[in-house]
């Protein structure tokens, strides 16, 4: 099966590049490019272009380079959990799934859910770095 992935692979790319969209990268979004800060840099540059429902920036960020291998491999199933366009389902916890299709645009609320699954997602990821850097748990499986 193929995943979709929605992160343009020059997004990967480093360094960071001078411009991104059209807009001047600054230098300290650069020294991040690969973290949270240049991600949510790039998704609100993507707003601000009127692209509500940008590529997820989760696949372009880096887990912390200190991070111990048992946090690592949960943040990464995080990362890769991902919203399935043709069951619809909601993201855990939230009611409404599968695709109740009653005068709403499908695409749209597709494009809803990929961006809350996107949300919950770096939820997770954030909450487990948290976690690694205060050491709670490290070593167990997660
Ligand atoms: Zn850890």
């Amino acid at each position: 099966m193929t995943q979709t992935r929605w992160c343009p692979p020059e997004q990967l790319l480093t360094p960071a590049p001078d411009t991104f969209l059209g807009f001047t990268v600054p230098e300290d979004v650069k020294a991040q490019w690969q973290r949270w800060e240049g991600a949510d840099w790039r998704r609100n540059r993507y707003w601000e272009t009127n692209n509500l429902f940008p590529p997820e920036q989760r696949f372009s960020v880096r887990p912390p380079a200190d991070m111990c291998p048992a946090h690592r491999e949960s943040w990464r199933k995080w990362r890769d959990h991902q919203f399935d366009p043709v069951t619809g389902n909601r993201w855990p916890g939230y009611h409404g799934s599968p695709f109740n299709p009653i005068s709403r645009d499908l695409d749209q609320v597709r494009k809803e859910r990929r961006r809350e699954w996107e949300e919950g997602c770096r939820g997770q990821m954030l909450m487990i770095e948290g976690f690694c850097r205060d050491g709670r748990n490290c070593g167990d499986a997660a």
